[in-house]
């Protein structure tokens, strides 16, 4: 099996009544329609000219219809470059673009930027409504378009701290083979219902959840956009077996509980948490409330979002994110390359069948970061003697503070534990004495008085001297990236003037 869209096909063939996906407002999609409409879309592409190789620009956030555009373009042979809704006309541009889209198909609802984009670069723009039913009336191939697994079937867009954004180029045979490594380590089955609330344009919403569910044959419930009233109600409406999201995520949905146990979730297995590190304290805190394990796991846009994750039935180890999915060889290298021993920080490295296939038209950056096969994460960890691996942060995140090493996560996993402090990202900001220094942007529960000498006072108890935040600063929220993760890039050093 290559096509990724051949799954859809085959389970509605068994199963055309079987749920594959339901909305906010609880419309579901049977396998069956999803097919239909998928098929009808890839019909229509190919009508128009636009099949195997060519580039579909896809501007559509969490709702079943992009399922049916993302598995109709594959279903054409094309590939899905799937862009956040939050763009501008000018981001969606440069995308556009780099790319050499041939169409944009954009949601309506999101206003004009989908359709400006294709009037700049010339190419038809197919509006997306709800239901799509303008693909009603129309059959579609009776297979998907065959292709190889080598062949790209999505640019993902990583949005570049330095330079500009660069597309990373993900294949039939790593979509399907980050969902074969999914279900067998969380155990899903057909009989599974998912909820999540992640943007399926990102590689955590669109390859580990979307394309896993429909892979298995399972179902999905979609919040367009998260918040813990809604994902409450969904939980409570839909009944999952069990859901995906980001730290920031649990953490919000405990708040919202309000020390209320929520009612009746005896069917939810697990939680699976990746996209950024899990603190410890909002892990048991998510487990002992909600009932049901978190399992965390770790990846990359470049490695279609799968590297390592807690698997169902192994204990997991507390500050780790579990070992290799099986299939991936994780290594832990120094800055020559050379492999260290059990234990020791340093890079991590992935290889595998998830590794993208590189960056498009970028044979430059791509030959940076893929040797040999092996993707440099930019990621900071160890692992310990079991294969578990310990990420301590991003490598251009690494505080040096008078020669030492700070591992922001290590600091802000600390932070956590205060009763006081909800949310806190750990930055290095730049120092004349010191070259660097610790800060912390940390939020804070309602009517909480926290000051930056409480908590400095408090971290002194808990860290060595110089991982303690000398710099603190008390905001509202901290700022988040598309998929809900604590953007630390958005914070700015200037927060901190005068706040020693
Ligand atoms: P962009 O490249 O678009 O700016 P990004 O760097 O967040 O965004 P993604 O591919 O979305 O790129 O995220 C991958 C990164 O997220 C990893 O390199 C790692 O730093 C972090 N990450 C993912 N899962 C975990 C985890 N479980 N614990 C700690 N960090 C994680």
């Amino acid at each position: 099996m290559d096509n990724t869209a051949e799954a859809l096909w085959r389970h509605a063939q068994a199963a055309p009544d079987s749920v594959a996906l339901r909305d906010d407002a609880g419309v579901s999609w049977t396998y069956g329609t999803l097919r239909d409409r998928a098929g009808a879309l890839a019909a229509s592409l190919r009508e128009a000219g636009i099949g195997p190789g060519d580039r579909v620009l896809l501007v559509a956030p969490a709702v079943p219809e992009f399922a049916v555009a993302y598995y109709g373009i594959h279903a054409a042979g094309a590939i899905a470059v799937t862009a956040n809704t939050m763009s501008t006309a000018h981001e969606l541009h440069y995308v556009g673009q780099d790319a050499g889209v041939a169409l944009v198909l954009g949601w309506i609802q999101i206003g004009p930027a989908p359709a400006e984009t294709a009037a700049r670069l010339n190419v038809p723009y197919w509006p997306m409504t709800t239901g799509m039913p303008d693909l009603a009336a129309r059959t579609g191939p009776d297979d998907p378009h065959p292709t190889g697994g080598d062949d790209t079937a999505v640019i993902l867009y990583t949005s570049g701290t330095t330079g500009r954004p660069k597309g990373a180029q993900l294949t039939h045979g790593n979509l399907n083979a980050c969902a074969a490594m999914i279900r067998r380590a969380h155990e899903v089955t057909a009989a599974d219902h998912c909820l999540s609330a992640l943007p399926l344009f990102h590689v955590y919403g669109q390859a580990c959840v979307l394309n896993t569910v429909i892979h298995t044959g399972a179902s999905l419930s979609l919040l367009p956009r998260f918040t813990p009233e809604g994902m409450l109600a969904l939980l409570a409406r839909d009944k999952p077996t069990f859901m995906a999201g980001v730290p920031t995520m649990w953490n919000a949905l405990l708040r919202a509980a309000g020390g209320h146990r929520p009612a009746d979730f005896a069917g939810l297995r697990h939680a699976v948490s990746g996209g950024a590190s899990l603190p410890g304290e909002v892990m048991y805190a998510f487990q002992e409330h909600f009932g049901c394990a978190v399992l965390e796991g770790y990846g990359l846009t470049e490695t279609t979002g799968a590297g390592t994750a807690h698997v169902t039935g192994r204990p997991r180890r507390p500050g780790t994110v579990g070992a290799a999915l099986p299939g991936c060889e994780i290594t832990v290298r120094d800055t020559d390359g050379a492999e260290l021993p059990d234990g020791e920080v340093g890079e991590i490295h992935i290889s595998g069948p998830v590794v993208m296939k590189g960056y498009w038209n970028r044979p430059d950056a791509t030959a940076e970061v893929l040797r040999d096969g092996r993707l440099r994460t930019g990621d900071l960890g160890a692992r310990d003697a079991d294969g578990d691996l310990r990420i301590v942060g991003r490598k251009k995140e690494l505080v040096i503070r008078g020669g030492y090493n700070v591992y922001p996560t290590e600091v802000e996993e600390v932070l956590y534990q205060h009763p006081d402090i909800v949310e806190a990202a750990v930055i290095g900001v730049p120092d004349d004495h010191y070259g660097e220094e610790v800060a912390a942007a940390i939020a804070v529960r309602d009517g909480a008085e926290l000051t930056g000498d409480d908590l400095r006072r408090w971290a002194k108890q808990r860290l060595s001297a110089y991982k303690v935040p000398h710099l603190i600063t008390i905001v509202d929220q901290l700022p988040k990236g598309p998929t809900g993760k604590i953007l630390k890039r958005a914070i700015s050093p200037a927060l901190f003037e005068g706040r020693r």
